[in-house]
Formats: structure tokens, C-alpha cells, sequence
């Protein structure tokens, strides 16, 4: 089996997502060098701060951390559009487990009961095949020892029943597209709700605010990456 790997390896050379250099054996997705590069952001107290706040001025939530820094053109933006249109969900694995294992030692999220993540919509899961937080969450969840449940929390089609003017409404209303199938299945548990990326935060936190039917949930939130509004 190695030697067909071999074989293949030869003809089929690996490239990292970032630099494009032909990767090694033992490395996966990034080369060495682009992984030394990795803007991590997860332990900088300044940026920790503005994420609660950023939440806590609309819902309570006890805790969020994102992994990397995003940047336009930077080294996690092609890790992100790797993982969501370039079909390589194995890339969040590489992510879940590395997070998992600085949050493990932060200790920062060991009373979560459950890891939800944001839904997709039912059409783009169709049309991408997987859910790119699937991989992420799962492997974040291994390394956590933390149940990942994403059949709860749904997000709602708008019905084709639906009169335009209601339809019209309801954009312009902007209401939340979320839906919790059960509300007692999170009461009185601490949840960890993850995502791709936070720019502004309007996803996570309607998201947070259908959670919070939920009596006496607790919510925290990670991300792979944060972006500042620009
Ligand atoms: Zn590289």
C-alpha cells in the first residue's frame, strides 16, 4: 500500500493551501513554514475582550474565542474558502483538533455540555455536499471530550406557501431564519456554538437569541476566524 501512495504522491503532489510548495508526507493542507505563519489569536488578551463585547452588548454570553485572525488575501482566508468551496472538509479537522488542544489547556470551555453548530441552509448544503463546520466540530469535540449535536438547532426555509408581501416582510424585517426543533433539550446546559468566521456577528448572534428560548441556557461561542469590520 505505501509503495502505491508513493506512486501516487509522485504524479499527485500534495500543495499548501497557502504558499502552494509541494507539501511533505507528514504534512497536511499547510507546509511547515505556513504553519509557523498562522495568525493565532485565541491567546491575545485584547482581542478576547472585543469578541465578548461584541456579543454582550446584544445577548449574554459567557465566552468566545476565535482561532485565527482573518485578513483579505491572508493565509486564513484560503484556508476558509478551502474548506467551504474547494470540497476539502478534512481541512477543518487539521482545525478543530489544533484549536481543541489550546482550548483544552486554556481550560476555557470544560463545563460546555454540547457543541452546535451555526446551520446551513438546506439549499447550500445541497449545492456543497457537506456542512464545512461538520469536520471542525466534530474533531473540537474529540479533543474536548464534548458531544457535538447539530440536528437542534435548524435553520427554516422560507415556505413556498408564503404570499410575496410576506415574503417581502419578512426580508425586510430581517427576522432570524433559526429554529430550535426541541427547547428543552439545552435547559440548564452550557453550549459552545461554533462558526467559520465572525465579521459582525449578526449570524452568531441570531443564532444565540433562538438559543435563548432555551430556559436557563448558557451560551459560548468559538469560531475558526474573526475578521474586524472593515
Ligand atoms: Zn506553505
Amino acid at each position: 500500500m505505501q509503495y502505491l501512495k508513493d506512486i501516487f504522491y509522485l504524479f499527485f503532489p500534495y500543495i499548501c493551501v497557502n504558499c502552494k510548495l509541494t507539501l511533505l508526507q507528514n504534512e497536511k493542507h499547510l507546509c511547515t513554514y505556513c504553519v509557523n505563519d498562522l495568525p493565532i489569536i485565541d491567546d491575545n488578551p485584547h482581542t478576547n475582550v472585543t469578541l465578548l463585547s461584541t456579543f454582550n452588548n446584544k445577548v449574554p454570553v459567557k465566552n468566545v474565542r476565535s482561532f485565527l485572525y482573518y485578513q483579505k488575501h491572508g493565509i486564513t482566508q484560503k484556508i476558509i474558502h478551502e474548506l467551504k468551496y474547494k470540497n476539502q472538509p478534512s481541512i477543518g479537522n487539521l482545525m478543530g483538533a489544533w484549536f481543541g488542544h489550546r482550548l483544552k489547556e486554556s481550560n476555557i470551555f470544560s463545563d460546555v455540555d454540547f457543541i452546535v453548530p451555526v446551520p446551513l441552509h438546506k439549499e447550500k448544503l445541497k449545492k456543497r455536499g457537506y456542512n464545512q463546520l461538520t469536520t471542525f466540530g466534530t474533531s473540537l469535540g474529540n479533543i474536548l471530550q464534548i458531544e457535538y449535536k447539530p440536528e437542534v438547532l435548524i435553520r427554516t426555509s422560507i415556505s413556498n406557501t408564503q404570499t410575496l408581501k410576506e415574503r417581502f416582510d419578512r426580508f425586510s424585517n430581517q427576522k432570524t431564519t433559526f429554529r430550535l426543533s426541541d427547547t428543552s433539550i439545552f435547559k440548564n446546559k452550557h453550549i459552545l456554538l461554533i462558526d467559520d468566521v465572525i465579521t459582525t456577528g449578526a449570524t452568531l448572534l441570531a443564532c444565540c437569541k433562538e438559543l435563548l428560548q432555551t430556559p436557563n441556557i448558557t451560551i459560548s461561542i468559538a469560531t475558526i476566524s474573526f475578521t474586524e469590520k472593515t
